[in-house]
């Protein structure tokens, strides 16, 4: 492959036939000869494509063919050609699996009722006004924000986004409903929701970080408020915004900072734990902490 890359995008736009669209974006995606996850539902389509450049440029034509589709904020970045090794298009309920359909209205000017949009440099500007009245609330789960989140992030219990509804309806963050709570996610998506759902909690003053933290890394990278590594749902697991960049996870043996998942070895578990390069190539830990709990140091 000359030049790999990848584009992530969603829009938020009613969509009366998903299946036909999805029958549609198949076609697009294999004439282009592009991979990766594409989502339709009758709340719009949520995309991650990678292949080489070429092709996923002509994706991205054939994309914005179609009317609600055509200003799509596609954001670019660089990846290896094995990232996606195959095409899955899928037809669901919700764009992103809240399992919360009804909480969210679709109109053709996206979410209605969400947080307002700001971009890096916004966020910026309104930590600099406000200060401590500003809150990042992270909406990934735990494990992603374990190696990277925004400096001060409040990060909700949740292993999956469908535990974000109950989380919130627990009354765990109505302390914050004051604040000035920024919502950030990885690209942006999940925040059109999650945003919703904390003003319906009675949430004030909520902003979404446009972009998410794809588009705030590139403007600022680790030179801002931002810390550690951002997971990404792709073989590659993680990236980091710069050479010098200090992960925030910490190896389940050895305690070092790391960014590496990897599957517990037990094959009733596989779940995802921290371990370091080291580790791991010393076999030191091979299962996770609640398969094999942490001794000594
Ligand atoms: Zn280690
Ligand atoms: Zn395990």
């Amino acid at each position: 492959m000359a030049l790999p890359k990848i584009v992530l995008f969603y829009v938020f736009t009613p969509l009366a036939d998903p299946e036909a669209v999805k029958l549609w974006q198949r076609t697009l995606a294999e004439r282009c000869g592009v991979t990766g996850r594409i989502i339709v539902s009758e709340q719009g389509i949520n995309a991650t494509v990678g292949g080489d450049i070429q092709d996923v440029k002509a994706y991205v034509r054939g994309l914005r063919e179609y009317g609600p589709f055509k200003d799509a904020d596609v954001k670019w970045s660089d990846g290896a050609g094995e990232d996606f090794p195959r095409l899955s298009v899928k037809v669901r309920p919700e764009l992103v699996t809240f399992d919360a359909p009804d909480r969210i209205t679709v109109t053709g000017n996206g979410v209605a009722g969400g947080g307002t949009h700001v971009t890096p440099r916004e966020v910026h500007e309104l930590v600099e006004q406000r200060g401590e009245e500003v809150v990042f609330f992270d909406g990934r789960n735990e494990l992603e924000a374990g190696i990277g989140r925004f400096r001060g992030a409040v990060v909700p219990r949740t292993q999956t986004t469908r535990d974000f509804v109950a989380d919130l309806d627990s009354g765990a963050y109505d302390h914050l409903k004051d604040k000035a709570l920024v919502t950030y996610c990885t690209g942006g998506v999940r925040c059109e929701v999650l945003s919703v759902l904390l003003k319906n909690r009675g949430f004030r003053d909520v902003y979404q970080l446009d972009g998410g933290i794809v588009r705030y890394g590139e403007q600022y990278g680790d030179a801002g408020l931002w810390d550690g590594s951002l997971y990404v749902f792709d073989k590659r697991m993680h990236v980091e915004f710069s050479p010098h960049a200090q992960s925030l996870g910490r190896c389940a043996e050895c305690g070092d900072a790391t960014p590496r998942y990897v599957n517990c070895s037990d094959p009733q578990c596989r779940r995802l734990f921290l371990c370091c390069e080291r580790c791991t190539q010393t076999g030191t830990r091979t299962r996770c902490p609640d398969c094999v709990p942490v001794t000594g140091n």
